[in-house]
């Protein structure tokens, strides 16, 4: 039996789901598709009782608009506070340092341990804007406990992750679906450290948080 209101009600959720569809056209085309695998996380986070809050150290403060950008970008995407700034060294559970020692190879490092994110000096000062601010927005996605998806174990999905995903290392300051989910995902996955543990590796001569106080980072 044909029903013209039933007709209608069909045609109208088609349309919905097409316009749906061709709006995350851009997003990773199987962000809905692709699962979250254990490949993609490490054991922890630097979160501590919900946030992380960050330090610029003197020789990053030339890059703290872009670091507020970055942190700002993630608290939107996650819909919380996570990064919050703090003027406290001690206090902190991230440093952002500005070098000239990272390996000629890396734009950026991040050390989860004794929260660290290193950023390189003479890539920085190449990058655009845009990269600049990129390259942060990569890094901190590592604080949250992400690994980096352009050494995924699956070839296939790697292009596709390196391509349009933030740790894949697509340097885009646009945090999509997929990124955002993945690291609310990676958070959910990953434990926070105790006081106890945190101060522990910081304390570690070996780790960046030292290294970067002695100079040698
Ligand atoms: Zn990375």
């Amino acid at each position: 039996m044909f029903n013209f209101k039933h007709f209608f009600v069909v045609v109208m959720m088609v349309l919905v789901g097409f316009i749906g569809m061709a709006a995350h056209s851009d997003d990773v085309s199987a962000a809905q598709t692709i699962r979250f695998t254990s490949a993609m996380h490490t054991n922890k986070n630097l979160t501590y009782k919900g946030t992380i809050k960050y330090y610029v150290k003197g020789d990053a403060k030339k890059y703290q608009a872009d670091i507020n950008y970055a942190a700002n970008r993630w608290n939107k995407a996650l819909g919380r506070k996570v990064l919050r700034p703090t003027n406290s060294q001690s206090g902190s559970r991230l440093v952002f340092t500005g070098t000239n020692k990272l390996g000629a190879g890396y734009a950026g490092m991040a050390e989860i341990n004794s929260g660290v994110i290193a950023l390189n000096n003479s890539w920085m000062n190449r990058y655009s804007n845009q990269k600049q601010r990129a390259v942060v927005i990569h890094e901190l996605g590592h604080t949250f406990g992400t690994k980096d998806l352009y050494n995924y174990p699956d070839a296939s999905l790697r292009n596709t992750f390196k391509k349009q995903t933030i740790m894949g290392g697509n340097y885009s300051t646009n945090i999509k679906t997929f990124d955002a989910k993945l690291a609310k995902w990676t958070l959910s996955k990953t434990r926070s450290m105790s006081a106890t543990e945190f101060n522990h590796y910081r304390s570690n001569k070996g780790l960046y948080y030292q290294q970067m106080l002695h100079g040698q980072l």
